[in-house]
């Protein structure tokens, strides 16, 4: 199964994401993951998108499509991948298309979580982060702490706010949201591929994306 997850920062795309590579044993690919981890490693790439990512601005679409370019040909991607925060531009969404056709890959689905900005506010103040990169676990303080407070469940790494999920940032990237990626919804439903849900759980959407793909 090929899906790519639309949706605000704080919709929910992570939580579904990894409940799909549950169940279908396929990878989640996140470019904000795949980012967070170059920066902690201090690679070329971390170096040129620390300061985009700290101000809650977009990486510039010919570092992810580098990024991206490279994760689609690898062997773990053969049976699919979930798409989470990316693409997240029309000129992304223009150059995956030709990625994706260069490589004869189709795309089954595009699932757009669609959750109201009070709701999305509140959970993305709330959300903490582990802090080793190679984790990256999600919680929310208020309804998904971690078993021993402000330690991860899965690694035993300090769990943290993310530097880009304070009140300021997260105005600025529901912002660069509806400014950039919102349009992408458009240019999806134009391709055929467009699913909208209202994300209120991360079981409903699932439960949706299972339906949907009848798998
Ligand atoms: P996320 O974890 O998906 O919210 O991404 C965190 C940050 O990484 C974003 O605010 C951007 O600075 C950057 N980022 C992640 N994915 C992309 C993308 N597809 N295009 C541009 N910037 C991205």
């Amino acid at each position: 199964m090929k899906i790519i997850l639309l949706g605000a920062p704080g919709s929910g795309k992570g939580t579904v994401a990894k409940l799909l590579v549950e169940k279908f044993s396929i990878p989640q690919i996140s470019t904000g993951d795949i980012l967070r981890g170059a920066v902690s490693a201090g690679t070329d790439i971390g170096k040129k998108a620390k300061e985009y990512m700290a101000k809650g601005d977009l990486v510039p679409d010919e570092i992810i499509m580098g990024i991206m370019e490279e994760r689609l040909q690898k062997e773990d991607c053969q049976n699919g991948f979930i798409l989470d925060g990316f693409p997240r531009t029309i000129p992304q969404a223009e150059s995956l298309k030709k990625l994706l056709a260069k490589l004869g890959i189709n795309l089954d689905l595009v699932v757009n979580l669609e959750v109201p900005e009070e709701e999305i506010i509140k959970r993305l103040t709330s959300r903490r982060t582990c802090s080793n990169a190679k984790c990256q676990a999600i919680y929310n303080v208020i309804s998904m702490p971690p078993k021993q407070d402000g330690i991860c469940d899965k690694c035993g790494n300090p769990i943290v706010q993310r530097e880009d999920e304070t009140a300021e940032a997260i105005k600025y990237r529901l912002e660069t949201y509806q400014e950039k990626t919102a349009p992408l919804i458009n240019f999806y439903e134009q391709e055929g591929f467009l699913e909208t849900v209202e994300a209120l759980s991360s079981k409903v959407v699932f439960d949706k994306i299972v339906e949907k793909t009848g798998k």
